[in-house]
């Protein structure tokens, strides 16, 4: 038995990376009995059967797992934010981390385009890469001419699996494209035919990028909050997360309760004003959120 990592699916057959190579691998009925289906970053033992070929054996469990597109063991995600066209913003960008926080999965932000920035927007991009640098997120700024400026990003690919996320037209072609040519086809372009059904048909597949792997689909297409508890959303902003435990009520929703820490550092300036506010759009939202059967 061998070990590795599914890195393609296609037609079938699971192209599983090892050691000595890649694998060509057909599943088992035992997948489709236990209600489990290989995805492309699962971790696997597999039977080598002829030279190259084999079968999957065994699905060693999961970190994480995206739905779309379909692929498990994410470690690291990629937020293109652009700075301009469409312009920055924080409540978009909070959503994808909130998302990401989520699934267990480490965020690095992009802000991109940032050479077609009008010089008197500079400091409120730079003031709110600063916001996010303090609550502990890595920020990069990126200019978008070509050959794409990469320099200081590369270093994050270098191990594990990343997916790229962002909204239409903020660069992810351009970015991925810079990083490794061959990438670029199923980016933006898919994007901006996303029509209902019609992602069904997505597949994806783990390229190798400067001693890492990258997907080569862009991930969090939905942004709904659907998975997500109303209890939960305070733990995926980090500097709500690391508070709670000062609020004087346990299971304070930092809200309406009073003698609460995340308020109370909200007007010391210890907590960004904005965060703040896009905790509690996204608190009501939950709230709201039309109980599904
Ligand atoms: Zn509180």
């Amino acid at each position: 038995m061998a070990e590795g990592r599914i890195i393609k699916a296609l037609s079938g057959f699971y192209y599983v990376q090892s050691d000595d190579g890649i694998y060509q691998c057909r599943g088992r009925g035992l997948f489709r009995n236990n209600k489990v289906t290989p995805l492309v970053g699962d971790f696997v033992d597999f039977d080598i059967r002829n030279d190259m070929e084999g079968y999957l054996i065994n699905i060693k469990p999961r970190i994480n797992e995206l739905v779309r597109p379909p692929i498990a063991n994410v470690d690291r995600a990629f937020i293109i934010s652009s700075a301009v066209e469409p312009s920055f913003s924080t409540l978009l960008l909070d959503r994808f981390l909130v998302l990401i926080e989520s699934k267990d999965i480490e965020p690095v932000i992009i802000i991109s385009k940032i050479d077609v920035l009008p010089e008197e927007e500079k400091i409120s991009i730079d003031n709110f890469a600063r916001a996010y640098q303090e609550i502990g997120y890595k920020v990069e700024q990126v200019s978008s001419k070509e050959p794409f400026d990469i320099q200081g990003i590369e270093a994050y690919f270098n191990d594990g699996v990343s997916v790229i996320a962002g909204q239409s037209g903020v660069g992810k072609s351009s970015l991925l494209n810079a990083l490794k040519p061959e990438l670029q086809i199923k980016t933006d372009d898919i994007s901006k035919s996303l029509g209902r059904g019609k992602h069904t048909t997505r597949h994806v597949e783990l390229v190798q990028l400067f001693g890492g792997l990258v997907a080569d689909t862009p991930g969090f297409s939905a942004l709904e909050f659907n998975e997500i508890a109303l209890e939960e959303i305070g733990d995926y902003f980090p500097e709500i997360r690391e508070r709670k435990g000062d609020c004087k009520f346990r299971g304070c929703m930092h809200n309406k309760e009073p003698k609460c820490a995340v308020k109370e550092a909200v007007k010391q300036g210890e907590i960004s004003q904005f965060r703040y506010d896009h905790y509690l759009t996204f608190y009501e939202e939950i709230q709201s959120r039309k109980p599904r059967y």
